[in-house]
């Protein structure tokens, strides 16, 4: 279920005029105030600003406004665009880093975004039962390292998906799978050293290393668990 969602999500995207690398602005709009984001759109994808760019082609110096584009979303243009600037279309389109500008977006407060998604999802209601929640709160250059690190609504795979367990969850019930799934995956470690035929000895070494230190991973994490409670 999930990973059909993922291949549809992905195929949605392609179908856009633009891939967009820029940051979602309801999602952002969630932590933050219209007024306070709004100078910080991306002129391409009307989201804001992922690694923002400052056009400053001689032919805008009147503009009021910065002009800010997202760098991907610039540079996507101007390769499907023969290099004529998003405004106005002229030749020669001139831009440059604002370190500034990247830095107040990335210091914007945003709520862990797979969170939003999922909340978004129970909007049209189609909640997926048994998943918890996510509270963090954070800069949005932190979002990424939270994602992949710590957050518990992150999908991920088993961490013995290279002797082939193609078990997928949630961060938060990979230790159940594995406490739960010890024999299955020793067995497939075994498996794995039987069809090796032109094994060398080292390899096997490693792979019996590898199931070791997973192993005693678990029930360290389950020791620590445990003391815990108990303090
Ligand atoms: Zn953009
Ligand atoms: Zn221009
Ligand atoms: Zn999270
Ligand atoms: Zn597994």
């Amino acid at each position: 279920m999930q990973k059909e969602k993922t291949s549809e999500e992905a195929t949605n995207a392609t179908s856009t005029l633009f891939t967009v690398p820029c940051f979602d602005k309801q999602w952002i709009l969630q932590t933050n105030e219209a007024e306070k984001i709004n100078d910080y759109v991306c002129l391409i994808c009307r989201q804001i600003a992922n690694n923002a760019l400052e056009l400053n082609c001689p032919q805008h110096e009147d503009a009021d406004e910065l002009l800010i584009v997202g760098d991907q979303c610039l540079k996507q243009f101007l390769k499907e665009n023969r290099n004529s600037c998003p405004i106005g279309s002229h030749e020669g389109c001139q831009y440059s880093k604002s370190r500034p500008l990247q830095k107040y977006i990335g210091d914007l407060t945003v709520m862990c975004l797979k969170q939003f998604e999922q909340e978004l999802r129970k909007e049209k209601e189609e909640e997926i039962p048994g998943i918890n929640k996510c509270d963090f709160k954070g800069k949005l250059k932190e979002i990424k390292d939270h994602l992949d690190k710590s957050c518990p609504l992150s999908v991920i795979n088993c961490w013995f998906k290279p002797f082939g367990c193609n078990y997928i969850c949630h961060r938060h019930n990979l230790d159940k799978h594995l406490i739960a799934n010890m024999k299955f995956h020793f067995g497939l470690v075994i498996q794995s050293f039987q069809s090796m035929t032109q094994t060398i000895q080292l390899h096997q070494v490693y792979f019996f290393h590898f199931f070791l230190k997973k192993t005693l991973q678990v029930i360290q994490n389950k020791n620590k668990k445990r003391m815990k409670a108990i303090n």
